[in-house]
């Protein structure tokens, strides 16, 4: 007998559920010295996400804690629909997860008011305790990905047999791509969009999380 599949959601954070990415918005906002050299090797991939981020964060003294948190949470803005999507999937029995290269500072604190159980929110942590901002890599790779995402997105949907699972990625930037490759069914923009057409994946345009909703209810 079949069974139908169940779908799952793994849902990016920064420039996707919030409308700008924290990351760089926290590091331009304080500019550390040498952060422009740090942010242009990482987009240009000369060093991984992982080396990127962990080494802008620590051109950071943990005296500024209180400023850097809240920075990251207040300057965050959501996108359209999200909230109306969690309820979505919650009615629709969709499973969802948020797939996240952000960190724990502001990720968690900004989603508190969504009804996401804290066991669905996949981040990157941080540690306070030193000189310096010092972020931890609690979900590496697995021997599939060399990619040193930090946050490793393959990874964790890996965790989902894709012969029970209908796995669903949402994403915005090339660090989602990975992820694509391997889901059912893709929601993109920006960069994501791109990098799919370029490479020939299917996927869908969204803008909004309404997009979202409205192609999930037509698709059934
Ligand atoms: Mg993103
Ligand atoms: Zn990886």
């Amino acid at each position: 007998m079949m069974t139908a599949k169940r779908k799952i959601v793994f849902c990016d954070f920064d420039g996707t559920i919030t409308v700008n990415d924290n990351i760089v918005a926290i590091i331009k906002h304080f500019k550390p010295e040498g952060w422009e050299e740090l942010v242009q090797k990482t987009i240009s991939t000369e060093i991984s996400i992982k080396e990127g981020v962990g080494s802008l964060f620590r051109l950071l003294p943990t005296s500024m804690k209180k400023e850097v948190v809240e920075f990251g949470i207040s300057n965050a803005q959501i996108r359209d629909g999200f909230a109306e999507f969690v309820a979505f999937c919650k009615e629709q029995q969709i499973e969802f997860y948020v797939t996240s290269g952000g960190i724990d500072f502001f990720v968690y604190p900004i989603l508190a008011r969504y009804d996401i159980p804290e066991d669905h929110i996949y981040c990157n942590k941080s540690d306070f305790t030193k000189e310096r901002i010092e972020i931890l890599w609690p979900y590496p790779c697995d021997e599939h990905c060399d990619n040193d995402c930090g946050m490793c997105k393959p990874t964790v949907m890996r965790q989902f047999d894709p012969e029970q699972y209908e796995r669903i990625i949402i994403g915005d930037s090339v660090t989602d791509f990975e992820g694509a490759k391997l889901a059912d069914q893709v929601f993109s923009r920006s960069h994501l969009t791109e990098k799919c057409r370029e490479l020939g994946i299917a996927h869908t345009e969204f803008s909004t999380f309404y997009d979202i909703i409205d192609a999930m209810k037509k698709k059934g």
